[in-house]
């Protein structure tokens, strides 16, 4: 993917899903944005939110502002980062206003930064905000989103905003800053990114050096020393249970009755009576799997009579592409050799069509068939169709769950609890 695509891919992702993008502050005029970006450095809007009605209802202009003292200030803004640095910054900005400017915020960066407590950031987000300026404000958001996401390789803010105002398209430029520190806030947080719900898989450098590849395919030489290596942990795992169980029996039988531990991690949690209950199927083990016959990604038809003394894993899954669903897959390829060892063949359902499937499977070189249940007469059939919550909405979906059926037809596991990043060695333990 070149560069030129990638930015094309993500501002057009942004232009459809998120037509209006605009800054959480609050304000009703150009010089309430200045007062709240210059407060916002280092501190949330939700923060600066709380503080500036009342500080913009006694001093709703330059003339009263600058009137004021910084002592006063300050105690209109105390909760925010740095209120003492801020409280100053804020009286001699509205005393310069008055002097140099006639009262009126200037409209051009170079102007703009010599205000008091106003650098690059709150220069360009003026700017653009009030005077719809193509300026790049580059916050500690903008930074990380576009570095992870490939779209600029910089080690500083200035280097950021060149490299971005190089490639966006001016129309665009303003709404691109509020289209990335929303991703950067809600989605792509700073410690840990939500890439299993980002939308912007396909484009992302991040996504695909640092969480595809992690399950990207081996070479032949290096499937073997992985699989020897293996082999070794899993023994060493082994060994390892076996000891911390016989030391865990032993300190049962010899050890005086423990007090009540109250550490957190050991507390459970009160069930709250209108907690969420999602959808799960009413199959479980040792019922007999429903038969079920369907075209796979190569148009192939796949029947469960014709499995018959196999080990199947049905697994059901919401979406081709997606990226839990991407996770889930890919993590079946890695230990498909393991789990053909085993006698188990692998199975995907989804409502995907044939077309979909294929794009898929190829695209992450998947080695098992993917079932196109379009008409969803296989997920009814294993009841993995209800009710879910997915980024606190509420809508009904396929379940993701897994079906481990027996040689004989029988289902000897349902995994309805499917760790998507290894659930080829959630399976593997069974
Ligand atoms: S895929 Fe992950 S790293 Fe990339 S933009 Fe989305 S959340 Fe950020």
């Amino acid at each position: 993917m070149t560069l030129k695509e990638r930015y094309e891919g993500v501002i057009n992702y942004f232009k459809t899903n998120v037509p209006v993008a605009e800054t959480e502050l609050n304000y009703s005029n150009p010089f309430e944005l200045i007062v709240a970006v210059i407060l916002s450095a280092q501190c949330t809007d939700k923060r600066i939110n709380q503080v500036t009605p009342k500080l913009f209802k006694d001093y709703p202009t330059a003339e009263a502002l600058a009137s004021a003292s910084s002592d006063t200030i300050f105690n209109y803004i105390r909760s925010v980062s740095y209120p003492n640095n801020k409280a100053k910054h804020l009286v001699e900005m509205a005393k310069m206003l008055l002097r140099d400017f006639n009262g009126v915020i200037p409209s051009e960066i170079d102007q703009l930064v010599k205000l008091p407590g106003v650098g690059r950031k709150t220069a360009n987000v003026v700017a653009s905000v009030i005077y719809d300026k193509p300026a790049m404000a580059v916050d500690t958001h903008v930074f990380r989103v576009s570095n992870r996401l490939g779209l600029t390789k910089a080690k500083t803010p200035l280097q950021s905003e060149q490299q971005l105002m190089k490639y966006i398209p001016k129309e665009y430029v303003a709404t691109a800053h509020h289209w990335l520190i929303l991703h950067g806030r809600y989605t792509c947080l700073a410690r840990t990114p939500k890439c299993d719900v980002c939308p912007l898989t396909e484009w992302c450098q991040y996504f695909k050096t640092k969480v595809i590849n992690k399950n990207a395919p081996h070479s032949l030489s290096t499937k073997k020393e992985t699989m020897a290596k293996k082999e070794t942990t899993t023994k060493k795992t082994a060994a390892k249970k076996a000891v911390v169980k016989k030391t865990a029996t032993k300190k049962t039988t010899a050890v005086a009755p423990a007090k009540k531990n109250t550490t957190k991690a050991h507390v459970k949690e009160p069930v709250k009576a209108d907690k969420f209950v999602a959808h799960s199927t009413s199959l479980k083990a040792g019922d007999k799997a429903p038969a079920f016959k369907a075209k796979d990604q190569n148009g192939k038809l796949i029947s469960l009579n014709d499995l018959k003394g196999k080990n199947v894993i049905l697994y059901f899954y919401p979406k081709d592409n997606t990226p839990t669903c991407t996770l889930e897959a890919c993590s079946l390829r890695d230990e498909h050799q393991y789990l053909s060892k085993k006698n188990y063949v692998v199975l995907g359902v989804s409502a995907d069509d044939e077309k979909m499937h294929k794009k898929f499977a190829t695209k992450f070189e998947l080695p098992f068939s993917l079932l196109a249940d379009t008409d969803m007469t296989i997920i009814k059939a294993y009841d993995v169709w209800g009710i879910k919550q997915f980024m606190g909405k509420i809508y009904d979906g396929i379940i993701r769950t897994t079906f481990i059926i027996n040689e004989k037809g029988v289902i000897s596991h349902v995994i309805t609890d499917v760790k998507s990043k290894e659930h080829g060695k959630q399976i593997l333990e069974l």
